[in-house]
């Protein structure tokens, strides 16, 4: 018997997924390898009654990080508390969680990389030792107290593996890294969540949505929300290839999957830096958006469609990219890349 773990502290992020979040890795579709490694070191765990190791997660967002992150606790059968790396910042924000840990619990940190550094060095001896160093008073009369915690597994998310410093990074025992979902993944998540919202979809259908979705599972259960909205709104009954598309035009997602937001990315580049090379931050300022929004959000399912290159200089619009937008890089004097410059 498995107990449920006990949900210590809200969701860090609004979990408007809920109802479509498998909650058991069984039903995660896709990422097969980090499925296969994790079960191992969750049944050595069980077998030598001792705590999992500490676990990183990285990967663009929407890809199941927090997802694997709360399927490991139920599997094991024990409490999980979860906090964010944004609000993690002083030691003293994190002592609640470390002490209040239960023996081989989990605790979830969410975009880890945001934890303020002395949290982090602070995090150190807890990860490795299970011990930490509380600093009692002020100045003369200050004390050390040395306090031992329950030995647990923490799990860390990240969209961004290289902001983690490497002492951190080290002190993880796994790291995982995952992957875009390929379309047919991704049409599996579709159809298994089409039965669960109530909505008839055809195969062809669930296709569309899938390739459309790029390559990430949170945009594929959004496109089907709205394709559910749409098919409702218009009585449309079982949706169709042809509704998909429809209802997918009418959101001005592409053929390739991307919205308005990656189109503009690629068309500032085009038309304001003839293509680039351009740096993220030149990007962010001119289209009002935050640079980080840009590097987790919109750049990696980009350069991934080989649309945009990285080079020592900055970003780059490929040949693919302008014959995508329908421009001629000439027209923008520019000069486009190639992946193998
Ligand atoms: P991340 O933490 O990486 O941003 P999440 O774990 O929150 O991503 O995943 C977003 C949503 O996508 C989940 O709520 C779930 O519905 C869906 N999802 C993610 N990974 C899978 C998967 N492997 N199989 C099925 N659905 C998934």
């Amino acid at each position: 018997m498995t107990r449920e773990p006990i949900l210590r502290a809200p969701v860090p992020t609004p979990d408007d997924d809920h109802d479509l979040r498998p909650q058991r890795m069984e039903e995660m579709v896709g990422q097969r390898e980090v499925y296969a490694r994790l079960k191992i070191a969750i049944e050595a765990a069980l077998v030598r009654r001792e705590p999992l190791g500490h676990i990183l997660f990285d990967g663009p967002p929407g890809l199941g990080k927090t997802t694997f992150a709360m399927c490991i606790p139920r599997h094991l059968g024990v409490p999980v508390q979860i906090a964010s790396g944004a609000t993690l910042k002083a030691p003293k924000d994190l002592i609640p969680y470390l002490t209040n840990a239960e023996e081989r619990s989990v605790l979830f940190v969410d975009e880890i990389h945001r934890m303020h550094k002395s949290v982090e060095e602070f995090l150190y001896p807890a990860m490795e030792d299970f011990r930490i160093d509380i600093t009692l008073g002020e100045g003369v009369n200050a004390r050390t107290l040395n306090l031992r915690l329950k030995p647990f597994t923490l799990i860390g998310a990240t969209t961004r593996t290289g902001l983690i410093s490497a002492p951190l990074r080290d002190r993880f025992h796994m790291r995982e890294h995952l992957e875009f979902y390929s379309v047919g993944e991704l049409a599996e998540i579709v159809r298994r969540n089409a039965v669960k919202l109530q909505i008839e979809l055809t195969d062809d259908a669930a296709e569309l949505i899938a390739a459309r979705s790029r390559g990430t599972p949170r945009i594929a259960n959004n496109r089907l929300r709205w394709i559910r909205d749409y098919a409702t709104a218009k009585k449309a009954g079982k949706v169709s290839q042809q509704v998909a598309e429809q209802a997918l035009t009418m959101q001005k997602v592409d053929h390739l999957g991307l919205d308005r937001q990656d189109r503009r990315y690629l068309e500032t580049m085009a038309r304001i830096f003839g293509g680039g090379p351009v740096g993220v931050e030149a990007l962010a300022h001119t289209m009002n958006i935050p640079a980080d929004t840009l590097v987790d959000e919109v750049e990696p399912f980009l350069l991934r469609s080989e649309l945009i290159i990285r080079t020592s200089r900055g970003r780059r619009l490929t040949a693919k990219a302008f014959e995508h937008l329908g421009l001629s890089p000439d027209a923008f004097g520019g000069k486009q890349a190639t992946l193998f410059e």
